[in-house]
């Protein structure tokens, strides 16, 4: 906890301390002062605070878990005592700790205990990997999977079940497409769950078919759905370990929180325990998932901010307008060019998104909507003027979530009504190879526009959407940066025009996930009196060239002035 004196002294810059000297000078004694010593101070590092004020500085103190001090070495040094850890970094590189704006906690977790489908070249690799997890599995027992992707094999359609039913002819198995937007059954699951011809595609959803009607084990959005609901729950127990996994693998690689988007009210039960019993070494922005229960409950709370030592934010609620690009239910104005019949998925009303959003602004909540197509964002940016006007709040900060494909006449209504883009650099460059095909040339030049909402005033809140993309956050960031692939592909960036500065591409990784959840205060730069959040990295991120962005390290990750995560080549 925060004394009152540490208060005084650390938080306002030197020119307010000047300002109110007496106010101070009775509140302190000076005897008080000098024994105010750091509890840790990092020295010789190429530090980026991300504060404007000082941007780069060469050494850090830490007091209580905050940032005490942000400067030269001496000056640092000068706080030093007996009991001080000192850390010399050698010209190592810190940034301030950071958040990804959009990922999915619990399903990370899962994912990471669940057959991993990222990065296969081939359904035959797809089945393989199926068939090696399912050795040992009693028959009937489910197997499930996430993060094939048919765009990246040689034969792009959709797979269908028959090859997947033959290997695993006792199990039923379930795997999610790499965007969670589709998924693959195999017959033993599809049986389960009741699934035939007659089946009909349920409202928001759809079930590929061959041309004589019968379903080929591809579910695509709300249709899902009709397979997930008869998988057997996890245990709590289970979740509390996917969960402890998930914040261990985003603090390997250099995040101190995220905002989580999107669970349903037993996992923000589970988390809140879990904070409650210093459980939850991390920053969580948890969003509410679109659950009409659940909703109440938390309107009726009210909104939550820096629980438990500010390790839990439940302020915020997540819907859905539209399905992904990938499985082409993203919503277009026009249909897709790859699939003429085709216009998208509207996954809620636009009635619902309105009137979410109304009662949320009433009781104080922020509301972010995944969109990702032109019809998609038109119609939250719609829902939220609608609501705004209802209800006019000056500082709402309601997000949409990817906001990938944004008709031109729609870019300026996010600075005007203050709504956030919040996007996933690192979804451009996965969609890249294939986004033109859906899309047409016109439109992928409103796609993916950071450069053109940027110019508008907004700020951009960087993310991974994990599991859909790795956590590592340095993936958005090269995105950010260079609109390339990890091989550096194409030469030059795709669509470069749009791409983001370095210091956007940091602030989109700090300072703006903290101001997109209303933690700008106390979070995302390294502003004496802010949280001693940071991250060490074995290169500066800020000049390596693009194509080493990639290989950088991550050598120590602190939350609260304490390492969470530390490589053994710390100095
Ligand atoms: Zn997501």
């Amino acid at each position: 906890m925060l004394d009152p004196h540490f208060r005084y002294f650390t938080c306002y810059p030197p020119f307010m301390r000047r300002l109110v000297p007496f106010a101070l000078a009775l509140a302190v004694p000076l005897a008080a002062q000098s024994v105010r010593t750091a509890d840790l101070i990092v020295i010789n590092a190429r530090i980026y605070t991300v504060d404007d004020s000082r941007p780069v500085v060469s050494a850090l103190a830490v007091r209580d878990g905050r940032i005490a001090f942000a400067g030269s070495v001496r000056e640092a040094m000068a706080l030093r005592g007996a009991g001080t850890r000192v850390l010399d970094l050698k010209g190592r590189t810190i940034i301030p700790g950071m958040m990804d704006a959009h990922a999915h906690l619990l399903a990370l977790g899962k994912s990471l205990q669940t057959v991993n489908l990222v990065g296969t070249k081939s359904y035959e690799e797809v089945i393989a990997r199926v068939v090696e997890r399912s050795k040992g599995v009693a028959p009937g027992i489910w197997i499930t999977g996430r993060g094939w992707d048919q765009n990246q094999w040689g034969d792009t359609r959709f797979p269908t079940h028959e090859a997947l039913s033959r290997a695993l002819p006792n199990n039923p198995v379930y795997l999610e497409r790499v965007d969670g937007h589709a998924q693959l059954a195999n017959a033993a699951a599809m049986t389960a769950a009741g699934i035939m011809a007659v089946t009909k595609d349920p409202s928001g959803g759809r079930l590929e078919r061959t041309v004589s009607g019968e379903p080929t084990g591809v579910f695509v959005d709300n249709a899902m759905d009709l397979v997930r609901r008869v998988i057997p729950p996890t245990s709590r127990a289970e979740d509390r370990l996917a969960i402890r996994a998930a914040i261990a693998e985003s603090q390997r690689w250099g995040l101190v929180g995220l905002h989580d988007a999107g669970e349903s009210r037993p996992t923000i039960d589970l988390l809140e325990e879990m904070a409650r019993a210093g459980e939850l070494p991390f920053r969580l922005y948890v969003m509410i998932g679109d659950d009409s229960t659940a909703v109440a409950h938390y309107l009726a709370r009210g909104p939550q901010s820096a629980l438990y030592d500010s390790h839990l934010w439940i302020r915020a609620i997540k819907l859905f307008a539209d399905g992904a690009l990938g499985s082409r239910g993203a919503a277009l104005l026009e249909p897709y060019s790859d699939d003429p019949k085709n216009n998208g998925l509207l996954l809620s009303p636009p009635a619902h998104l309105q009137d979410v959003s109304t009662r949320a602004l009433r009781a104080g909540f922020q509301v972010n909507t995944h969109a990702i197509g032109d019809r998609g964002n038109r119609i939250v940016l719609d829902a939220y003027q609608a609501a705004l006007t209802a209800v006019p709040t000056a500082d709402h900060r309601f997000r949409i979530e990817h906001a990938q494909i944004i008709n031109h006449d729609d870019i300026p209504r996010f600075a005007n009504l203050g709504v956030i883009p919040s996007m996933q650099a690192v979804h451009q460059t996965s969609d890249m190879y294939w986004a033109g095909a859906r899309l047409g040339p016109t439109r992928l030049l409103d796609s993916y526009p950071w450069r053109s909402l940027l110019n508008t005033g907004v700020v951009i809140s960087n993310g991974s959407d994990a599991p859909v993309e790795s956590i590592n956050p340095l993936f958005s960031f090269h995105s950010a940066v260079s609109r390339q692939d990890a091989d550096n592909w194409p030469a030059g960036g795709w669509l470069p025009e749009q791409k983001m500065s370095r210091d956007e591409a940091l602030k989109s990784m700090t300072i703006w996930p903290a101001f997109a959840g209303f933690q700008e205060a106390t979070m995302g730069s390294l502003t004496p009196g802010k949280l001693a959040d940071f991250v060490v990295l074995d290169r500066d991120i800020m000049t390596v060239a693009d194509r080493d962005i990639l290989g950088t390290a991550v050598l120590a990750t602190y939350i609260g002035g304490k390492p969470v995560y530390e490589r053994a080549l710390m100095p």
